[in-house]
């Protein structure tokens, strides 16, 4: 462990303050720059699937994720229309003894709030927009719009998906509209569960479009992510309004109970924007540089791995630094050798879940509803949405793994 390396993170997002917990944790310098004024209660549910459990665990969150947190009893997959159940995978009584970890979900708030608790206030400044990124053979500086700027041994873009490091590391990349809109809303819950929401994570499919909902903030609330297909250009924005009137209007026919559901929304915090896809990307690192999370590797949501990935990314990254020493880029080519590979592919399969998802011919639907039906009656456990190599993977051996890639070096 090299107690002098210092560490520049651009952006206090979910990688960015999994990042600066994780070297705390080593003992390892880190200053923290975020735009905003201060840490907010941006976004909405995220699933935190057992292979991002494994991290928060390990950075000593395992209480403070059970009080925030919700345990799904399964993941079960519905028509949209009839509400058959079209697989039921468990996940309470399944996940620690399958995956080495629970299954929860929790509100990106609460989430957000645990990884930044321990950080000191004077580890971080705010109002703090990063906007280039230069790099010298011994060290990399960022420079913000106020005209200050920051040195250090590394620079980590952590800054989302519209990034400025990236930018400056490897240009603007141009995004495509999948041609997908996503809402999300919270509905609060007074009287709890609701009757017409079960304790479980529920994946409710129809043609040309699904929705998610699941119990967040310990079952005091539901989260909804409705997808559907647009020939409208939305934006790639978590905060462009909406309202519950055009989120009812595009699921007419649907279940009652994803109506009533929709029906309780709050037409001020009904949220919709676009999804664009963006390929994975062939180098994240230049010596004394790197990327982590969306910055990195920006996702569909339909594996719900965005917030999942930052945290391995955020983990891996100060485990690599702490494990190489002094020697920064070894430590970036460990961990892009480590990361790079798993979140492309996590990247290509969420574009292809939304290939299956939204499946509008009655005999594709067919056949897709009986390969569910056929994984189930060989394997109970069989992620309806194929996620097991995904919840399989540990983040924190990854050290054993560094070492295996350097004996065979
Ligand atoms: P962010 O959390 O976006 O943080 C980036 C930070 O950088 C922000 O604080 C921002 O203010 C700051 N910043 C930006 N630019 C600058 C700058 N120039 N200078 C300084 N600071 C800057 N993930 C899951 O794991 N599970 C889910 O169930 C899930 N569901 C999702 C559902 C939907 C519909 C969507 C769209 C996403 C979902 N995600 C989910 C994805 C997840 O929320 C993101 O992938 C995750 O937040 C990425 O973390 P990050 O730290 O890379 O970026």
């Amino acid at each position: 462990m090299n107690h002098k390396l210092r560490v520049g993170i651009i952006g206090g997002g979910i990688g960015g303050a999994a990042l600066a917990r994780a070297l705390q944790q080593q003992g390892i310098d880190f200053h923290l720059f975020e735009r905003a004024p201060a840490f907010g209660e941006v976004g909405a549910g995220v699933q935190m699937t057992p292979n991002a459990v494994k991290v928060l665990k390990a950075l000593g969150l395992t209480e403070p994720l059970k009080q925030v947190g919700f345990l799904p009893e399964a993941m079960v997959g519905l028509n949209w229309e009839s509400g058959n159940e079209l697989f039921r995978t468990p996940l309470k009584s399944t996940c620690p003894e399958v995956y080495g970890a629970e299954f929860y979900h929790v509100h990106r708030a609460d989430l957000h709030s645990l990884l930044t608790s321990d950080i000191p206030a004077e580890k971080v400044t705010f109002n703090a927009q990063c906007t280039a990124v230069q790099h010298s053979p011994l060290s990399a500086t960022a420079f913000f719009a106020d005209g200050t700027s920051f040195e250090a041994d590394l620079i980590v873009g952590a800054d989302g998906i519209h990034s400025a490091v990236r930018s400056a590391l490897w240009g603007d990349e141009k995004p495509q509209f999948t041609g997908h809109m996503c809402w999300r809303a919270l509905v609060s819950v007074a009287e709890h569960p609701l009757p017409f929401v079960g304790p479980y994570a529920a994946f409710w499919m129809g043609p040309s479009a699904h929705v998610v909902t699941y119990y967040v903030k310990g079952g005091k609330a539901v989260n909804i992510v409705a997808v559907t297909e647009t020939a409208e250009w939305v934006k790639e924005s978590w905060t462009e309004a909406s309202s519950t009137d055009e989120l009812l209007n595009a699921y007419q026919g649907w279940h009652p109970d994803v109506i009533q559901l929709f029906e309780r929304t709050d037409p001020t915090q009904t949220f919709k924007w676009g999804l664009f896809d963006h390929d994975p990307m062939a180098q994240w690192s230049v010596p004394h540089v790197t990327l982590l999370g969306d910055a990195a590797h920006p996702m569909l949501p339909f594996l719900s791995q965005g917030a999942a990935m930052a945290i391995e990314d955020g983990y891996v990254l100060a485990q690599a630094l702490a494990h190489f020493g002094g020697d920064v880029p070894a430590a970036l080519a460990a961990y892009e050798a480590e990361r790079r590979p798993r979140t492309s592919q996590v990247q290509l399969q969420a574009r292809e879940r939304g290939r299956t998802y939204h499946l509008s011919s009655p005999e594709e639907l067919r056949q897709r509803d009986l390969a569910f039906q056929q994984e189930q009656a060989k394997n109970p456990n069989a992620v309806g949405i194929r996620a097991e190599w995904i919840y399989e993977y540990d983040a924190t051996r990854c050290r054993e793994r560094f070492d295996e890639t350097r004996a065979h070096a």
